[in-house]
């Protein structure tokens, strides 16, 4: 109910001013109750409460079996006593379904529509006036029919236009709300009887109807409960499938949080992964209000806060309601949060991550709940090891052990698939720079291997550096290098190159010695020779564009003395 403004709380409050009052002055008016004893009444209310505790859950959508109270209250004492025993009933109900201070406006919002839709069923049944004859058993039934259908068909208009309002996805027609009518509808025959009953027999109705009704209730509610304990189950297991064929971290990432917000209600969650060597929570996941947010909050320390506990303790925590976390919380939490259940996540009994949900409800999540989230979790964990595997080898297998560069399997698909985009028409020109070592075999044969690898890596940093995103720097073989120049012409190639030929020149690399015995630290001073070939304007196939850039390193630029850049023709 985001869409709901200040304003608008305010203006059903004031709607409920002047609907309310009149409407019960106006009820009463057109039948004013008379009651012989006050208990009959009020265990109606009580029963009504008890009943409003007792809801059952069919997907998601909360049942609550108590229109045959209804029905008898009305048919005993007329509208009048019926729209005080919702209204009574109304605020457990709204409070059950989390009704806070700040949402207190969802009871104007029902009382009212139900005040309305009372009367008019109320004023129907009196319309029609099905009881003037007495012995007429059919025509109370069918007054009675009538009467919770009104119920039922105002009552969905309602519901349905208020979800178009505030946009909460209510479906016009669902499994969940066929599941309500029909067992409101079938409960109509229970509430007559109470009627009759309580016109016989007074008080001991509730007992003989009220106590089984109870009893059935409560068995239906446990029965209930295991039947949602093996529906989530059932979920989860699909859950952690769906987890294991993604091959993304950040796929994993976004896949549980999805997940996990069809599951239960989620307003908020967060993913907390260990950093064992900084004893902190960093911030993988922030999920708030329906969106993915930017991972900006500072992390949490080993200890500290629920999450921060939750690594320690290694056990999983439900709070139902914000005082009974408001004192364990020392970081950052949204204002209006109230049920937190945070789960460790753990791979090999070990406690690699947190996760943390959040709901602005309270009693959001039933304790059932807790295993399979643990469940859940324990799938996830492993799915984001293999998601991480899986980037590893590939970035292994494209990537250069030495320099950290792109290697020459990923160069030359990569030049390959530049090439087809020149082809379709999305790429314009294309320009190779082959960079060469000038001597390095001295330098080898100066300073040692090693030292020579030192120099090849903080070399191939400089070019990573200068040519930044404005192309692809791979590692060619040896002491060679390539650098890939999307839509960019000869003309700016060479000056990306002169420019890499010149920094390298004025460059002073550091490594140490390693044939001297205390491996001093030395300068070492390189030079480079650089080909460049540009594509269409010297050929149009990726393997010439390559003999182009070699044939002008070598001829143009070492022969003629190195350290020169050189451009094909
Ligand atoms: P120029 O290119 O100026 O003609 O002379 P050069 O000495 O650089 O050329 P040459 O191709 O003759 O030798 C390349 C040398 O690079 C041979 C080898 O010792 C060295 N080299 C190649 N790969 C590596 C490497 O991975 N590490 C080290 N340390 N040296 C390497
Ligand atoms: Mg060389
Ligand atoms: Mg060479």
């Amino acid at each position: 109910m985001e869409g709901v403004t200040g304003k608008i709380k305010w203006a059903l409050w004031l709607i409920w001013m002047g609907v309310f009052p009149a409407g019960l002055y106006y009820s009463y008016q057109i039948d004013p109750p008379s009651f012989d004893s006050l208990w009959i009444p009020l265990s109606l209310i009580a029963l009504a409460i008890i009943f409003s505790f007792l809801p059952f859950t069919v997907d998601s959508t909360t049942i609550f079996i108590i229109h045959w109270i209804n029905l008898a209250a009305f048919l005993t004492y007329g509208l009048f006593f019926e729209l005080i025993l919702m209204q009574i009933v109304l605020i457990p109900l709204l409070l059950r379904s989390g009704m806070t201070w700040n949402t207190s406006y969802r009871y104007a919002l029902n009382s009212a529509m139900m005040l309305m839709i009372s009367i008019i069923a109320g004023l129907t049944y009196y319309f029609y006036d099905f009881s003037v004859t007495e012995d007429s058993l059919w025509r109370i039934t069918a007054g009675a029919g009538l009467y919770i259908l009104i119920h039922i068909v105002f009552n969905h208009f309602y519901l349905y236009f208020f979800s178009l309002i505030v946009k909460n996805g209510f479906p016009f027609f669902s499994r969940d709300t066929l599941f309500d009518y029909l067992a409101t509808l079938l409960s109509m025959p229970y509430g007559l009887a109470f009627y009759f009953l309580l016109n016989e027999v007074g008080l001991a109705a509730v007992f003989y109807l009220g106590l089984p009704f109870l009893a059935v209730a409560t068995v239906l509610r446990l029965y209930n409960n295991s039947e949602q304990v093996n529906e989530d189950l059932g979920k989860a297991g699909k859950i952690g499938h769906q987890l294991a064929a993604q091959l993304e971290v950040n796929e994993v990432l976004d896949l549980f949080v999805k997940k996990l917000t069809e599951l239960m209600p989620v307003d908020y969650a967060y993913i907390l992964d260990v950093e064992e060597k900084e004893q902190k929570l960093k911030l993988l996941r922030r999920y708030e209000n329906e969106k993915i947010e930017f991972n900006n909050l500072a992390p949490v320390l080993k200890g500290e806060g629920i999450s921060g506990n939750v690594w320690v303790s290694e056990e999983s925590v439900l709070y139902n309601k914000k005082i009974e976390w408001n004192e364990v919380v020392e970081g950052y939490m949204p204002q209006d949060t109230e049920s937190i259940l945070s789960v460790p996540i753990k791979r090999n009994n070990k406690t690699v991550a947190v996760l943390l949900v959040a709901s602005k409800r309270k009693n959001a999540y039933r304790p059932h709940l807790v295993p399979i989230v643990d469940l859940l979790c324990s799938y996830f964990a492993v799915a984001i090891q293999n998601a991480r595997n899986h980037q590893k080898t590939i970035t292994r297998s494209e990537r250069c052990a030495l320099t950290g560069l792109y290697n020459y399997r990923y160069f030359d698909e990569r030049l390959g698939l530049e090439f087809s985009q020149m082809e379709n028409g999305s790429l314009e020109e294309l320009s190779l720079l082959l960079v060469d070592i000038d001597h390095f075999k001295k330098i080898n044969d100066t300073y040692g291997h090693q030292s020579g690898n030192e120099l090849l890596r903080a070399l191939a940093s400089t070019l990573y550096t200068l040519v930044g995103d404005k192309g692809v720097v791979a590692r060619y073989g040896g002491e060679e290098f390539v650098v890939l120049l999307c839509d960019v012409s000869k003309e700016e190639a060479l000056i990306i190159a002169e420019n890499i030929r010149k920094t390298v020149e004025e460059t002073v690399f550091q490594t140490f010695h390693e044939l001297s015995d205390n491996r001093e630290t030395i300068d070492v001073k390189m030079t480079v020779s650089i080909g460049v070939s540009t594509a269409p304007e010297d050929t149009d196939d990726a393997q010439n564009l390559m003999r182009n850039a070699d044939r002008a390193l070598y001829i143009g630029a070492k022969r003629a003395g190195r350290n020169r850049v050189a451009a094909g023709a």
